[in-house]
């Protein structure tokens, strides 16, 4: 399962750019680097080609990590930190959501978000169909 990247601290994250400059300037940028999305990493983010930790004061650069912490722009160390700064939130790295959380949606010391354990007891529980559920922020 995958959530969109876009909702909550992805907003603060992936600052989109809507090309405010020329028209010029977007062809330029279209027709110079048409790879600029690798395949199957569908972030927003075009803030550089390096892949770099989220973590604040991190910046570690990820182009010889494993394709996880590439994809998830996070760095070994950070994707097991109990916090980790990142957009200015302290927030810990969800091993079941690939991405960051503000502490209070963990247990203590959980390194899973507490709605995906929840979701995950519910479904072992009872194999109802559980719709997924958005997140609620
Ligand atoms: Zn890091
Ligand atoms: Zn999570």
């Amino acid at each position: 399962m995958h959530f969109s990247a876009s909702a909550g601290l992805g907003l603060n994250l992936g600052r989109r750019t809507y090309f405010p400059s020329s028209s010029d300037d977007f062809v330029n940028r279209v027709y110079r680097r048409p790879n600029l999305v690798e395949p199957g990493l569908s972030t927003s983010s075009s803030m550089s080609n390096s892949p770099r930790c989220q973590a604040q004061g991190c910046n570690a650069d990820l182009s010889d990590a494993k394709h996880y912490h590439r994809r998830h722009k996070v760095c070994e160390f950070h994707s097991k930190a109990a916090t980790v700064i990142a957009a200015g939130l302290t927030q810990r790295f969800c091993q079941q959501c690939s991405r960051f959380h503000l502490l209070s949606e963990f247990d203590n010391g959980k390194r899973s978000c507490r709605k995906r354990l929840a979701d995950h007891n519910r479904r072992r529980r009872k194999t109802q169909q559980q719709t997924q559920e958005n997140q609620n922020y």
